[in-house]
């Protein structure tokens, strides 16, 4: 069987004998292959980052872009866009840093960082626009084409309910 994840497990003995050269890696990995699993993730992941040969590891810079589609969180329109995370993270032999990831036997994994920071951005909330008004929540109208005559002064209940409290002390 063919390992799709290949380009981005790398043997890197050669790299680490050469302080200061450096290795690009330019991929587009499919999300099946890269085991990531979110609903807004809608194509493959793009990884385009350089390995660098540090004195202590390896220094990985430059971008993961995963295409995503979700709806806005406050009108609910459907929208596409591409997150991209900068990379900037390290690989060690001996993990010195807490956030560094480890090279074990002369070999650098860079799925479980792609994945990771994929996640992560995925995660993020997005809005057609900065200032997109939103849904009606009585009529349902989207505030950004048109207004209505809703009364939607809210009590919020959950601080209504603290009112009755009465606290020890
Ligand atoms: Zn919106
Ligand atoms: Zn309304």
């Amino acid at each position: 069987m063919v390992d799709l994840l290949r380009p981005l497990r790398i043997n890197a003995v050669e790299l680490l004998r050469r302080p200061g050269a450096t290795l690009p890696v330019i991929e587009e990995i499919s999300a099946e292959a890269l085991g990531v699993v979110h609903e807004r993730l809608n194509g493959e992941i793009d990884v385009a980052i350089e390995l660098e040969s540090m004195n202590d590891g390896i220094a990985v810079t430059g971008t993961v872009g995963a295409p995503w589609s979700a709806p806005c969180r406050r009108c609910l329109k459907d929208l596409t866009g591409v997150a991209q995370v900068d990379i900037d993270e390290r690989y060690q032999i001996e993990t010195i840093d807490e956030e560094a990831y480890p090279i074990e036997n002369g070999q650098l994994d860079l799925v479980p960082m792609v994945r990771e920071l994929a996640l992560i951005e995925l995660d993020a909330e997005q809005v057609c626009q900065p200032d997109c008004k939103g849904l009606c929540p009585a009529c349902g109208i989207d505030w950004n084409k048109a207004s209505c005559n809703c009364d939607n002064t809210v009590t919020d209940h959950r601080w209504a309910d603290l009112d009755g409290l009465v606290l020890d002390d």
